[in-house]
């Protein structure tokens, strides 16, 4: 099933406006509350049409009827929402956010796709080594916004550590300087409780990446409700809670020992001898943490500019340009030359 929000004011299709942060109709200017408009869908059907999803397969690929123009839309297998690409009306893929792929929580977008194709303009125009067919607008404009899955684990830990610690005095008495080291068993025990620590779901978005696009501001996240997405892309979670949380638990486990570690002061040196760790998984909650993608390709190479939604936070690589290079690396050897030259002159 694949519904669109319509405005209950003049029909059209509606998104959610992330600076007023409901949904606002960009036709007739009607606002409408995130809550309102999913108890509004459930008691009148007609807000919502939900189409029959077409038999036809392509490949990895689901095809769906855009409710507004009668369109195909292709989606892969893990699409949640998207919009018709040929009137670009938002569809949401109901079936794959409901039961248990249904988020327990979102954090809205915050920067709107204007802010995030500015943000794009100016990062490409501090890199000096970017070539110019980055700026154009035909690029720009692919820029997209994804609510991006992820588990948000809560973990209790109880750390065991043990190091040997010195502590170290010197004095002087006459011409002789004594030192007084002294030796310390420093013996640690600590219960330390984290919440949220992320892992995305997605098969799709490089860990690297996502890891970089941190911290998210927890306390803004929402409940979720479905009209939260319309006007965005959201995919479903590839991986399950139980096959990410390998790397939450690394984290959690990190994350105690330094806070372990950082309580013993005092000491003129300190070695840790031995730690453990004993991780008490408290819950993983399923939200989407919204990000603006752009991916390009340049000279057979994929590049990705990543945005936080929230934060406004940018991860990315920039290709280099081969031309600007040249002349960049130019004026490097025509200083170091004239740097040789003076020191010739000097020596000379
Ligand atoms: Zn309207
Ligand atoms: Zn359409």
């Amino acid at each position: 099933m694949v519904g669109t929000y319509k405005c209950p004011g003049c029909g059209a299709p509606i998104e959610f406006n992330s600076q007023a942060g409901e949904l606002v109709c960009s036709y007739c200017g009607t606002h409408v509350d995130v809550s309102k408009m999913n108890s509004e869908t459930d008691k009148y059907d007609c807000v919502v049409e939900d189409l029959e999803k077409e038999d036809a397969q392509y490949g990895d690929f689901d095809s769906y009827k855009c409710s507004n123009c009668g369109a195909e839309i292709l989606t892969d297998e893990n699409t949640s929402a998207t919009s018709c690409s040929y009137c670009g009306s938002p569809a949401i893929i109901k079936e794959r956010l409901r039961g248990q792929l249904m988020p327990k929580s979102l954090i809205p977008f915050k920067h709107n796709r204007e802010i995030a194709k500015d943000e794009f303009r100016k990062w490409t125009k501090k890199g000096m080594l970017t070539p110019a067919c980055f700026r154009k607008e035909a690029t720009i404009d692919s820029i997209k916004g994804i609510y991006v899955p992820f588990w948000l684990y809560d973990y209790n830990v109880h750390v065991d550590m043990m190091a040997n610690a010195t502590k170290v005095r010197t004095e002087r008495k006459g011409n002789t300087e004594y030192t007084h080291t002294s030796h310390y068993q420093v013996n640690r025990v600590m219960d330390c409780s984290f919440t949220k620590i992320p892992a995305d779901a997605s098969e799709k978005m490089p860990d690297s990446v996502m890891d970089k696009l941190e911290p998210f501001n927890y306390n803004e996240l929402r409940k979720f409700e479905m009209p939260y997405l319309s006007g965005y892309s959201s995919e479903k979670y590839n991986y399950t809670k139980e096959e990410m949380n390998y790397r939450a638990e690394s984290r959690a486990r990190g994350y105690a020992f330094t806070e372990c570690r950082n309580s013993i002061i005092g000491y003129s040196s300190v070695n840790v001898v031995h730690s453990n760790a004993r991780l008490q998984r408290l819950g993983a909650t399923y939200s989407l943490l919204p990000v603006w993608i752009l991916n390009y390709v340049f000279k057979g190479k994929q590049y990705m500019f990543a945005m936080n939604g929230q934060t406004g936070k940018i991860v990315g690589e920039l290709p280099i340009s081969k031309g600007k290079a040249a002349a960049w690396f130019g004026g490097v050897f025509a200083g170091v030359s004239a740097l040789l030259l003076l020191l010739g002159g000097i020596l000379g």
